[in-house]
C-alpha cells in the first residue's frame, strides 16, 4: 500500500505524518498493508454541499481507493478525523477485498482498531 496525504487541492496538512502513520498501521492491523493498493487521504475543513451530513468517505477500487476526512461536521463542531480515519479504513479493507461497503462491521470494530492505532503510534 503506497499512503499519500493531502490537503483539498494538495497542499500540505500540518497532521501528516500522524495521519500517514495511523492510516499504515490500520491497514498492517487491517492486513491489507501488503497489497498493491494506492491510497489517498484528503483532509479538509468540510466535505461537498452533497455529502455534507457525513464527516468522512471512502470510496474507489481495490487498487485506488479515497478517503476524504472532514474536520467539522455540517454544524460546524470539531471532529477528531482519526477516529474517521479508523471507520473509513476499515471501508478501505472492504474495497479491497471486494466486499460491500457495510456500515455494521465498520461500526462494530472501529472504537478498538483506534484504541490499538493509538497505543502504537
Ligand atoms: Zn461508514
Amino acid at each position: 500500500m503506497w499512503v499519500t496525504v493531502a490537503g483539498p487541492r494538495g497542499g500540505v496538512v500540518r497532521e501528516e505524518e500522524t495521519l500517514f502513520a495511523f492510516a499504515s498501521r490500520c491497514a498492517d492491523i487491517l492486513n491489507i498493508i501488503d497489497r498493491d493498493i494506492d491510497l489517498e487521504i484528503i483532509v479538509s475543513e468540510s466535505l461537498e454541499k452533497e455529502y455534507s451530513d457525513a464527516i468522512g468517505l471512502c470510496w474507489g477500487e481495490p487498487n485506488e481507493i479515497q478517503i476524504q476526512l472532514a474536520r467539522k461536521c455540517s454544524g460546524g463542531e470539531k471532529q477528531d478525523i482519526l477516529k474517521t480515519l479508523a471507520h473509513e479504513m476499515i471501508h478501505a479493507r472492504q474495497i479491497a477485498t471486494g466486499q460491500r461497503l457495510l456500515e455494521r462491521p465498520v461500526l462494530r470494530n472501529e472504537s478498538f482498531l483506534h484504541e490499538i492505532v493509538m497505543e502504537s503510534i
